[in-house]
């Protein structure tokens, strides 16, 4: 599933090939969007800017006009020299945006919608979002009162993967992050003090931002699908199980994670 590491390395590389260029094109393949008419209302209007905000990416248009996407468990966002084979079949592209160049498809995306500015701002899904782990500063206070506002009785690793406490934290991040920070996820979040809890997501952040700066490419995993390999700590043996409401896999060290 991608995480906020992989849709902030996909907002960079498809506003380094949109903005500043002509759209010649754009095209929503999908029955579900044929009657949005997005093609006629996008048509003319330059791409302002592409950001991320935890895992959903927003493409600014010109004239106040937003596309949301969040890819869930399985979408994604390809980049493409113009004519070039896409990775995935053409029947999975759900927004195609074609300059002179380049060639930007959304594939298998379950959330894309036309947003005004103003909807954008007042939507009350997006609103609910925590701060994002790879914001340019990181809103550390907000985080912390997010996480305190929440159930004291959750596991630390569970509170990670909700996106109303920190935006961007996935599965593979919630284990990592836990296991670099030597915090058991399984503890508690009433035991888990501001410190321990900053000291998490600051080092999460920086593994997330090298991600970013390779592409969305994660580097030198330590414990997340390493169920029943040693620790590189420790060497005990690397446990896994499902937690929280999701029942998502955390992965953990016993030995050394407290
Ligand atoms: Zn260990």
């Amino acid at each position: 599933m991608p995480e906020g590491d992989t849709i902030h390395a996909a907002a960079r590389r498809v506003g380094a090939v949109l903005v500043g260029k002509e759209i010649v094109a754009i095209e929503t393949p999908q029955a579900r969007h044929a009657m949005d008419r997005w093609p006629e209302r996008l048509a003319g209007r330059p791409v302002l800017s592409v950001d991320a905000h935890g895992k959903h990416l927003f493409m600014r248009f010109d004239g106040e006009l937003t596309l949301h996407s969040h890819l869930r468990m399985g979408g994604m966002w390809g980049v493409y020299p113009a004519g070039k084979r896409w990775s995935r079949g053409r029947h999975r592209a759900w927004l195609v945006l074609r300059t002179s160049e380049a060639e930007v498809v959304q594939f298998d995306g379950p959330v894309l919608e036309l947003m005004t500015e103003s909807r954008t701002r007042f939507d009350a899904r997006l609103a609910a979002l925590g701060p994002d782990i790879l914001a340019p500063e990181l809103d550390e206070a907000r985080f912390l009162t997010r996480l305190r506002e929440d159930d004291p009785t959750r596991g630390i690793g569970d509170a990670l993967l909700d996106q109303r406490n920190i935006a961007g934290i996935g599965n593979v991040w919630k284990s990592e992050g836990c296991f670099d920070a030597c915090v058991d996820p399984w503890r508690r979040t009433a035991e888990v003090t501001d410190e321990d809890a900053l000291r998490i997501v600051r080092g999460t952040r920086i593994r997330m931002q090298e991600s970013v700066s390779l592409g969305g490419h994660i580097r030198g995993l330590r414990v997340y699908d390493r169920s029943g390999r040693p620790c590189p700590r420790c060497d005990t043996r690397i446990r896994a199980r499902g937690q929280g409401d999701d029942n998502r896999t955390t992965y953990w060290c016993p030995g050394c994670q407290r």
